[in-house]
């Protein structure tokens, strides 16, 4: 099996879009296919080199490898459109020749004002053959004479029926579909030429793609047998759409996979999570390793009703998947967003290492890695007392609590949590008050936040010398 994900570098890649790569990649890796990236660069205005970077950055991050394409290359090179425009033109003459293709003069705006005209008439705005009645003579003349010309698709009379893998049987009639464009008056190929002329010379045996493109398949099956050849098999994807059954987009929030990435998503738990977007390995299981979605993949466990996009869900399995991690494994992956914060530096081993005692007291508090910069803040910085924290600090007890604290911990034989703890019971009893109304003035003035990893803890890992320093202060700026 040969498959292929053909992203439009317009922009970032969407989870759609990413949902598409891995079910072309679980395919190809389940069956020892291969997998092959194609850039489908030709709208040229639209398309950058940040994109085409952004989308590889993207796939390699879910770890999914293509075995042809940029940057490594193989033997239909080049993986992208603009580097093939030779084959499309040759294509595009060769159905010229066989007459199955013709050159169309009307001019984009003539062309606005028949559709127009037609819709208002209700008659159909498809294209009204105008340039296939030209005499040869004429059509010699007006080549001749420098008129720029576009070159159309002849559509045949009859229909078209293919078996998609996801959606059974469907037919077109060829009378709905226009004589559609091949080759633009500037030479440039259209979508569908190009991607016919690709999806042969690449020789791709299974085209799995977003069923958006439903309604280009009859067309590009109509160009396979013009050109002579057996089309590939097709499976369309069903859409993914948000909880008002609405096509999820930006307006929903975050759609493209680097907003994921940055917050701190696991890619195992995004690849996991993207798999059921319309697959199902049963009616129960949802959380599976790389491995066992390759083994198990298939088609035809595919839904051809919409998936619905349950960020929810999405937090959920992610913060399983941050559960299952080790300790040195979860410090790893937090240690850059620290650095993105600002908060360490990114060769600071020793950082790492408070880090990496910080993780244990992490690993249930977080469902996303992003969360952990907020929470072991105070371990790399000095404190500045967030706002609804310092309400804490009003409280009358608070002044009592933080003297009394300061000079039990500052007594203490050894800093370490369980002494801690039993000191800082013992003042509570003392002071007649409940654990949580004594230890919380303790908390802010350590962490600068209400909610923090378990506070004895936290303060070994601060030292007892940074715990009596900020206690200080929290007392100094009462
Ligand atoms: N370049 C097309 C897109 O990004 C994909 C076309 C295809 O898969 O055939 O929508």
């Amino acid at each position: 099996m040969r498959l292929r994900f053909a992203p439009s570098p317009t922009g970032y890649l969407h989870v759609g879009g990413a949902r598409t790569a891995l079910y072309n990649w679980l395919l190809a890796r389940r069956h020892q296919g291969s997998f092959i990236l194609r850039i489908e660069d030709t709208d040229i205005s639209r398309s950058t080199e940040e994109a085409i970077q952004a989308i590889m950055e993207d796939l390699r991050w879910l770890g999914l490898d293509w075995d042809e394409g940029p940057e490594v290359g193989g033997r239909h090179f080049p993986y992208r459109q603009t580097g093939r425009y030779a084959l499309y033109r040759d294509a595009a003459m060769r159905l010229l020749r066989d007459g199955k293709a013709y050159p169309c003069f009307c001019e984009p705006e003539e062309l606005a004002e028949r559709r127009r005209e037609a819709l208002k008439e209700g008659r159909s705005p498809m294209y009204d053959r105008r340039c296939l009645s030209l005499s040869e003579a004429e059509r010699e003349a007006r080549i001749r004479s420098g008129i720029p010309y576009a070159l159309r698709f002849l559509v045949p009379e009859g229909e078209v029926t293919f078996t998609d893998l996801v959606r059974g049987e469907i037919t077109f009639r060829n009378r709905d579909i226009e004589d559609f464009v091949l080759l633009r008056s500037d030479g440039s190929a259209t979508y569908n030429l190009a991607v016919v002329v690709d999806d042969l010379d690449m020789e791709i045996t299974h085209v799995v793609r977003g069923d958006d493109h439903l309604s280009n398949t009859p067309k590009q099956i109509l160009l396979y047998r013009a050109l002579g050849a057996e089309p590939p098999a097709f499976a369309h994807l069903p859409m993914i759409v948000a909880r008002d059954g609405r096509p999820l987009s930006k307006r929903h929030g975050d759609v493209s996979v680097g907003s994921f990435r940055e917050k701190g998503y696991l890619p195992e738990a995004m690849v996991n999570f993207l798999a059921l977007l319309g697959w199902s390995l049963d009616d129960s299981t949802t959380i599976m390793d790389r491995r066992t979605l390759i083994e198990n993949f298939s088609l035809e466990r595919v839904s051809s009703k919409p998936a619905v996009w349950d960020e929810d869900k999405l937090l959920w399995m992610n913060s399983q998947y941050i559960m299952a991690l080790g300790d040195r494994e979860l410090a790893e992956r937090v240690f850059p967003f620290l650095v993105r914060a600002g908060l360490v530096k990114d060769d600071d081993q020793k950082a790492f290492e408070v880090l990496l005692k910080a993780t244990p007291l992490l690993r249930e508090r977080i469902k996303v890695l992003g969360d952990a910069v907020h929470l072991v803040r105070f371990l790399f910085q000095e404190v500045d007392i967030e706002d609804d924290a310092r309400t804490v600090l009003e409280d009358e007890v608070s002044e009592r609590v933080l003297r009394e604290a300061g000079k039990g911990l500052l007594e203490l034989k050894e800093f370490t949590a369980p002494h801690i703890e039993t000191t800082l019971r013992e003042m509570a009893e003392r002071l007649g008050l409940k654990p949580r109304q004594a230890f919380q003035p303790i908390r802010v003035a350590i962490t600068g936040r209400k909610v923090s990893p378990p506070l004895f803890e936290s303060m070994e890992l601060l030292g007892r010398e940074r715990c009596l320093q900020r206690i200080a202060r929290a007392m100094e700026s009462l």
